[in-house]
């Protein structure tokens, strides 16, 4: 296995729509070897595969304990929406805003075996399929807000020097999204 090295705002990869995965095997099963010990290495709740330069529907998540993946995975979120919580993104280092998002998603898709697989979640868990799955239509949480978040979101974006990041390391990475995403916000890390 190996850490990957994260994508980050800027990639055009990240704006890119992901192609279903088609093929199932030994590299398949690499890529989410690869991308859980990644996620494991950073912290983060989830990992979705054009963060690690690869643009194909696969995601890893990891909450309370819960830990899995899905491939080609297909939403189907509750009506109704959960109290605002504060999200980060491993590719938006630094970044935290609370995010609108459905109070219950059921995910089906299959793992890399090709077997299929349900799965369902509330509150933070939903939030974490909502979150990956955007990704692989290239949605940052970002585009998800509105008004003075939205606006505070891109100005932190232009200011930022995310060049001068992505020369870090994962590991170095990682500390200071550990930093920025305290163990009293929501989400511990980024996603
Ligand atoms: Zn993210």
């Amino acid at each position: 296995m190996a850490i990957l090295n994260i994508r980050i705002i800027g990639d055009p990869v990240l704006r890119t729509v992901a192609d279903p995965v088609t093929e199932f095997g030994p590299e398949l099963e690499k890529l989410v070897a690869d991308m859980t010990e990644t996620m494991e290495d950073v912290e983060g709740a989830g990992l979705a595969a054009p963060q690690v330069g690869i643009s194909q529907r696969v995601f890893t998540y990891r909450i309370r304990g819960v830990e899995g993946h899905i491939i080609n995975p297909v939403l189907e979120n509750s009506e109704d929406f959960q109290p605002d919580e504060v999200e980060g993104c491993l590719s938006i280092p630094g970044l935290g805003f609370p995010v609108r998002r459905h109070r219950s998603t059921r995910v089906t898709g299959v793992d890399m075996h090709g077997n299929p697989v349900v799965l369902e979640g509330e509150g933070m868990l939903a939030r974490v399929f909502q979150h990956e799955t955007d990704h692989l239509d290239g949605i940052l949480f970002t585009d998800r807000l509105e008004g003075e978040d939205r606006k505070a979101a891109l100005r932190a974006i232009r200011n930022a020097n995310y060049d001068s990041i992505t020369e870090q390391t994962t590991s170095k990475r990682a500390k200071t999204v550990g930093s920025s995403f305290g163990a009293g916000s929501a989400f511990g890390t980024g996603q």
